[in-house]
């Protein structure tokens, strides 16, 4: 495990959200690299009356897994990832970040109805519910969840699934993180493999809001008639840099016809 304490030379750089708004002092950063490194720093934390707080990728918009003068348990160095091909299972380490997922299970062909961000932490992208380009067809990325392993306040390890710990399991599907324990590793269903993705970014700048307005309606009325093998995002921007720009992204799974329907609606 590696301390970080403000007077550590890494200091500043450990204490960084993504959201750079974020500023906040902890007592110190440990860097877990097991799960007996979970243990042993809650234990610490409790001797010292030291509020915790957990740390994947990072991504908290409003900064949950920091804190002033407490415990950060950056789990990010925890990051293995394992196939189980007789169950049809992956099982992650809670520190693994939707890059290096996918990087290890597309290799081998699998989807995973994971988020857009490469560097958000599969744990806490799943604790919170967890919405995709593939949630669509695959689910939200809790509902793939089958099992996790936590270290609880105590800082004893439990497993959670339909089975074992029930009520806890069900509350980690999307409730959020940070609430129960230190999520250690999850292991997920894996869906079939798939041959051929799509993704298409779309990029209109200079229009005016009628057209944004016109895209959201026609994009609304027709995504409930389509299967679900299509999903996409948009985002509508008026600022000084993109004056009324519209910014599509679409992941189709399979079918290119339905790529084709939605081009062509949108032939202004
Ligand atoms: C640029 C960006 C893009 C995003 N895109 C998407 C998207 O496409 N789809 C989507 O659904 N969401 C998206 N999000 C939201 C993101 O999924 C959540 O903010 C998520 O909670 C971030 O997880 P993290 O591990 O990176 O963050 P952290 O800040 O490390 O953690 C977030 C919360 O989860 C807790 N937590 C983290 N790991 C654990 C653990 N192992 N055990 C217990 N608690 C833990 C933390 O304490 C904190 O409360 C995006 C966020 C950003 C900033």
């Amino acid at each position: 495990m590696i301390i970080i304490t403000p007077k550590s030379p890494e200091y500043n750089t450990s204490i960084q959200e993504w959201n750079r708004a974020i500023n906040k002092f902890p007592y110190l950063i440990a860097y877990c690299e097991n799960t007996s490194d979970v243990s042993e720093i809650i234990h610490y934390a409790r001797k010292h009356h030291l509020p915790i707080r957990i740390r994947s990728g990072g991504h908290n918009y409003e900064g949950y897994s920091t804190g002033n003068d407490c415990v950060v348990i950056d789990i990010s160095k925890m990051n293995n990832t394992k196939i189980d091909y007789v169950n049809n299972t992956v099982k992650l380490d809670g520190g693994t970040k939707n890059t290096e997922l996918y990087n290890y299970i597309s290799n081998e062909g699998y989807p995973f109805s994971g988020g857009t961000c490469p560097t958000v932490g599969v744990s806490g992208y799943a604790l919170g519910g967890g919405w995709g380009y593939s949630a669509r067809k695959f689910g939200l990325g809790c509902d793939s969840l089958v099992e996790v392993e936590l270290v609880n306040y105590k800082g004893c390890v439990l497993t959670a699934n339909k089975d074992k710990n029930s009520d806890l399991f069900w509350a980690l599907q999307g409730a959020g993180g940070g609430n129960f324990g230190v999520i250690t590793s999850m292991t997920f269903s894996l869906p079939p493999k798939v041959d051929k993705v799509t993704y298409v970014r779309m990029y209109y700048p200079g229009i005016n809001k009628n057209i944004q307005v016109k895209v959201l309606d026609t994009w609304q009325k027709w995504i409930s008639s389509v299967d679900n093998d299509i999903n996409l995002s948009g985002g509508l921007y008026n600022t000084k840099k993109k004056v009324f720009t519209l910014i599509l992204e679409v992941l189709v799974i399979k079918t290119l016809r339905i790529l084709k329907s939605f081009l062509s609606l949108f032939i202004i």
